[in-house]
Formats: structure tokens, C-alpha cells, sequence
């Protein structure tokens, strides 16, 4: 699959939509970034410890924890290789990284799921909108793994949260639209999406919601993605400051300068600062 052609991804949806500066610096002027989250780097790594254990169970291969912790750990020194790791105040790498594999081993306690179809499956399909009117620029959706149950898709993805995730959390999110959009666009089939919710409470647990989208609303998507490209193409970008969006924004410094007309893209992409790599980062 060719994914060097312009795609649209649940990530860069959301990216704009939560902060339209955000994603000007980092997928228009392709700025790296120096830093990433602790939270993003142990998610990253429990989605690399979850793909391994995903695989040998679809291949029926015999379940290796070692090499399960160890997909786990290459994932996160290649992370630290490519970018400065910020904690939260309060917490450590070890900490973290325990944390992790603490995670990881109470998934592998729960019942393996059965009948595994895919595993860090990327889907490119085209988006439509509410007219049924194909859009320039397609989907790609990636999805952590696909199951199947009585001739029905389930689209299992993987979140690692501070908190349990409520219904509504996953009504509002989009990205359960994008999965049953791309496997209704691919396989003519309708999906549900489950959500397994490994929380980092300090009596970590399992959480599993399922919810399902309907054709409305993969047209809504459409809509959605449409206003958004007509944004993008007449170059509306501005921050929305909150602690939410800023506490680990990579973007910080050149978001101080914007509007001052200090730096221009090309000085902001000539910094010395590391490139980002996210070959283990979840979708
Ligand atoms: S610092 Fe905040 S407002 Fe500025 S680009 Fe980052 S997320 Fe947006």
C-alpha cells in the first residue's frame, strides 16, 4: 500500500480539530519534534508488547512472554533514541516502564481473544461525505486488531488511560467511525469497534466498552473531514491554548513565535532538533 500519497488519519482529524497550529507545524511544515510524553511512549510500547502477543496467537505459535517484554523494551529504547522523554511531575522511567509491563501482563491474563483475522491492519479507503460524493484525499486507518464472531468484524483497539474511559468517551470519539468507515469501504461489511482499556490506576485493570457507527455517520465523517480540508486549504491555522493541549505539545517554542513573524517556516524547519521517527507509535 502506498501511503506516501496524502491521507487522512484518525490522528491528524483529531489534531486539527483539537489544535489547528499543532498540526500546521507538524504536518504541513513537517517540523520534529524534540520531546515526547512518558504516557505516549509507554502506550507506544504496550501496543508494540500487544502486537507481538496478537501475532503469535493468530499464528498459533507458541506464547513467548520473553519475546513479548521484549518487543516491549525495543520499542521504547527506539523511542528514547529519537526523542527527550518528559514525565510527569512525580514520575520516573522506572516507574513508567514498570508500569508498562504491569499493563501488558494483565492483558495476557485475560481470556486470548479467538478467531483473529488481523494485526496492526492498515486499511486505505476513500472518504465520501453525506451526498455520497467521493472526497479528493482518502482514509488510512490502522487498526490494532480485527476479530471475527458469528460471520460479524470487530475492531479491537487499544487504548492505555490514566482513568476508566466513560460511554460517552467513546460515543463522541471519532476513531470508531473511521474503523467501521474503512472496513465498510473495503469489505462491504458492517464492524463493531470494541474498546480494551488497559488503566494505569494504582490497581491497574482491564475495561472493555464495544459501541457501534452507521452509515449516517460515516457520511458525518465526511462532512467533517471536508470543512476541515477546505481549512487547511485556505491556511487557517491558530493555537487553542489549554493545559490539555500545551502541557506536552512538542511545538511550544515556535507556537511563542507565531504571530511575531520572528521565524520563518524554513528557519523553523533548519533547528537542530532530532527527527522523529514513530515506527512503534500507535496509530
Ligand atoms: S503549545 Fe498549545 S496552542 Fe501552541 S501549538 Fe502546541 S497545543 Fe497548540
Amino acid at each position: 500500500m502506498n501511503l506516501s500519497r496524502p491521507h487522512w488519519s484518525y490522528s491528524a482529524i483529531s489534531q486539527y480539530l483539537r489544535c489547528p497550529l499543532q498540526y500546521y507545524f507538524q504536518r504541513v511544515l513537517g517540523l520534529p519534534s524534540r520531546t515526547v510524553s512518558g504516557g505516549l511512549v509507554l502506550g507506544s510500547a504496550v501496543h508494540a508488547g500487544l502486537a507481538e502477543y496478537h501475532r503469535r496467537l493468530k499464528a498459533q505459535e507458541l506464547i513467548d512472554t520473553a519475546a513479548i517484554r521484549k518487543a516491549f523494551h525495543d520499542c521504547w529504547s527506539e523511542r528514547e533514541s529519537q526523542e527527550s522523554v518528559l514525565y510527569r511531575e512525580g514520575d520516573t522511567r522506572d516507574d513508567s516502564l514498570q508500569q508498562g509491563l504491569q499493563l501488558l501482563e494483565l492483558y495476557l491474563q485475560e481470556p486470548p481473544p479467538d478467531e483473529i483475522v488481523a494485526v496492526e491492519r492498515r486499511i486505505l479507503a476513500p472518504l465520501s461525505n453525506s451526498q455520497g460524493e467521493y472526497l479528493e484525499t482518502p482514509l488510512v486507518a490502522i487498526a490494532d486488531l480485527i476479530t471475527t464472531a458469528d460471520e460479524t468484524l470487530t475492531i479491537r483497539e487499544f487504548k492505555t488511560s490514566g482513568r476508566a474511559y466513560s460511554a460517552a468517551d467513546v460515543e463522541s470519539s471519532l476513531q470508531p467511525t473511521c474503523y467501521v468507515h474503512a472496513i465498510r469501504e473495503t469489505f462491504g461489511t458492517d464492524a463493531n469497534v470494541e474498546y480494551t482499556v488497559l488503566v494505569k490506576t494504582k490497581t491497574p485493570k482491564v475495561q472493555r466498552i464495544r459501541t457501534s457507527r452507521y452509515a449516517a455517520d460515516c457520511g458525518r465523517l465526511g462532512d467533517l473531514v471536508q470543512a476541515i480540508q477546505r481549512a487547511v486549504d485556505l491556511g487557517n491555522f491558530y493555537p487553542v491554548e489549554s493545559p490539555m493541549n500545551c502541557a506536552t505539545c512538542p511545538y511550544r517554542q515556535p507556537c511563542r513565535d507565531w504571530g511575531h513573524g520572528s521565524r520563518s517556516p524554513t528557519e523553523l524547519v533548519s533547528l537542530d532538533i532530532p527527527r522523529e521517527v514513530a515506527a512503534c507509535s500507535p496509530n
